[in-house]
């Protein structure tokens, strides 16, 4: 086992890049390299910095407040009235946490999501909003975030070239729903999605 694999058993996981690293594999291979402080992981927060400053036997601080904060445990919900099936949470999800289709509705498997957040700023019509959890992120849950992320990227990796095109299509259709910064417009582009969703569902 390396020590970027004992930092990374320490980790919780969620994915979130609130460490400004890309997951939480590359802040541990940071921290390994002596790169990386060890208190910029709001989820993990003091728990994990004392853990950090353990194995790596440095002194424990206070998490880096530009990182974020810690809090409790909190999971993603999709308002699927207002969902109109853009996909863009599926793609910003790092653990395959949300199932949906194109100008379908869309869902969050609640037992897999992490509360990362990074589904809620892509969504056009903020119909993504986090909750409480009702319960603590377990090591248990930790893990088998660590391995959902690891296949998402294996299976994106693999597949790179035929998920490009249709990511690329809905990435682009973003800007232009979301371009005028006329809160009236910007009301009308998304009553015009929805009804488009609504008419495709029919
Ligand atoms: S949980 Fe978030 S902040 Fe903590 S290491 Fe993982 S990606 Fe970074
Ligand atoms: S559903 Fe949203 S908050 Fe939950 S893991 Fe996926 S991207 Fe993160
Ligand atoms: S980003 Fe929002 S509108 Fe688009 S599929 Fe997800 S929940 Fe629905």
């Amino acid at each position: 086992m390396t020590l970027a694999d004992s930092i990374d058993a320490l980790l919780p996981q969620t994915q979130c890049t609130q460490c400004g690293y890309a997951g939480c594999r590359p802040y541990a291979e940071a921290m390994a390299a002596g790169q990386a402080s060890i208190n910029r992981c709001p989820p993990g927060g003091e728990r994990v910095i004392a853990d950090l400053a353990a194995l790596l036997g440095v002194a424990p601080v206070t998490l880096d407040p530009a990182c974020g904060t810690h809090h409790p445990f909190e999971v993603a919900l999709i308002d699927e009235e207002h969902c109109i099936g853009c996909t863009l949470c599926i793609q910003a999800c790092p653990v395959d946490a949300i199932v949906g289709a194109n100008q379908l509705m869309h869902t969050i498997v609640t037992e897999l999501c992490t509360g990362c957040e990074r589904c809620v700023a892509p969504c056009p019509v903020d119909c993504i909003t986090m909750v409480p959890a009702g319960r603590d992120w377990q090591d248990d849950d930790a893990n088998a975030a660590r391995t959902r992320f690891q296949q998402r990227n294996t299976r994106l990796l693999r597949r790179h070239d035929e998920a490009a095109g249709p990511a690329a299509r809905t990435l682009a259709n973003k800007p232009a729903l979301m371009a005028t910064t006329d809160p009236q417009d910007k009301q009308q582009r998304i009553a015009q999605a929805l009804a488009r969703a609504r008419a495709n569902r029919q």
